[in-house]
C-alpha cells in the first residue's frame, strides 16, 4: 500500500499533526473499531457509523443488499474516518481546549465486491477486525453472502492525525491561576456475558474471556 497525499487528503490545519505513513495508518485502521462512512446519496449526503475491516489494499465495509448508504456509494467517491478518542485537554481557557485523538480518514472510489470468494473473504475481514470470530460460530451460507452488500475502496488516498500532549496555552495565561491539563480516556471490554438463550454450561470461547480488561485498541 503506497499512501501520500494527495491535494485533497493533505492535513491544512494543524500539518504538524499530519502522518502519511502507512504503517501509521494501519495501526490506527487496526485499533479502531467503528468506521463513520460518508456518501452522497439520492436525498443529500449521509455519514453513518459501521463495522469494517482492512488489510494492505483496502478498507471494506458490508451491510444488508438494501443498505441505502452502501447502495449510495457503489461505483462512487466516498469518505470514511475512523477515531480513537485518548483524552480530553483542559486548557486555561476553552479557546484552547483540545483532545487526544488518533484518527484517519480514507477517500476513494468504493466499488461492491460481486465474485462470491472474494467477498467471503472481505467478510472475514471485517469480521476478524471487530474481535476474531469467523472460524468460531456456524460457517456463513451462500445465501448469507447472497444477502449481503460489500464494498470495498483503496487505502491509497489516506491520511492520519495524531494529537497527544498537554494544552497549549498562550504563554500570558500559563502564569495565571487557572488548572490546565489532560483527561485520559479510554474504552475497555468487561467480562463476556453469555447471551439468555444460550446454554449455559457452553465454554465462552477462551480469546473472548482474555479481552476482559484490556482496552479495545489492544485487541
Ligand atoms: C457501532 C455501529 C456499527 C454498525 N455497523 C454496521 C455495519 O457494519 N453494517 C451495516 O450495514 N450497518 C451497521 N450499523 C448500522 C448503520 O449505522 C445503519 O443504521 C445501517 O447500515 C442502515 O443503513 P441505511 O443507509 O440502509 O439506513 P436507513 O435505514 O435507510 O437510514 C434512514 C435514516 O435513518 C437514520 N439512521 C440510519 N442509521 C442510523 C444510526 N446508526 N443512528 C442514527 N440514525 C440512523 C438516518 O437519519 C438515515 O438517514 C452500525 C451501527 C453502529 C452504531
Amino acid at each position: 500500500m503506497n499512501v501520500a497525499p494527495s491535494p485533497r487528503t493533505q492535513v491544512r490545519r494543524g500539518a504538524n499533526r499530519a502522518d502519511y505513513e502507512q504503517r501509521t495508518i494501519r495501526r490506527i485502521l487496526d485499533a479502531g473499531l467503528i468506521a463513520h462512512v460518508g456518501v452522497q446519496t439520492s436525498d443529500g449526503p449521509l455519514v453513518l457509523p459501521m463495522a469494517y475491516g482492512c488489510d494492505d489494499e483496502a478498507l471494506y465495509l458490508h451491510g444488508a443488499a438494501a443498505n441505502h448508504l452502501l447502495g449510495s456509494g457503489a461505483g462512487h467517491d466516498i469518505c470514511a474516518s475512523i477515531t480513537l478518542l485518548d483524552g480530553l485537554v483542559m486548557a486555561r481557557t476553552p479557546f484552547h481546549n483540545s483532545m487526544n485523538y488518533r484518527s484517519v480518514v480514507v477517500r476513494g472510489l468504493a466499488t461492491k465486491i460481486t465474485d462470491p470468494a472474494a467477498k467471503l473473504q472481505a467478510l472475514r475481514i471485517i469480521t476478524d477486525h471487530v474481535v476474531p470470530n469467523w472460524d468460531v460460530g456456524r460457517p456463513v451460507s451462500p445465501t448469507d453472502n447472497r444477502k449481503t452488500l460489500v464494498l470495498q475502496m483503496p487505502l491509497t488516498e489516506a491520511s492520519a492525525k495524531i494529537r497527544t500532549g498537554d494544552p497549549i496555552d498562550e504563554e500570558h495565561d500559563v502564569e495565571g491561576p487557572w488548572w490546565a491539563g489532560v483527561i485520559p480516556l479510554e474504552t475497555r471490554f468487561l467480562a463476556p456475558r453469555t447471551a439468555a438463550d444460550c446454554e449455559s454450561s457452553r465454554p465462552i470461547p477462551a480469546h473472548y474471556v482474555a479481552l476482559e480488561g484490556t482496552r479495545t485498541d489492544e485487541r
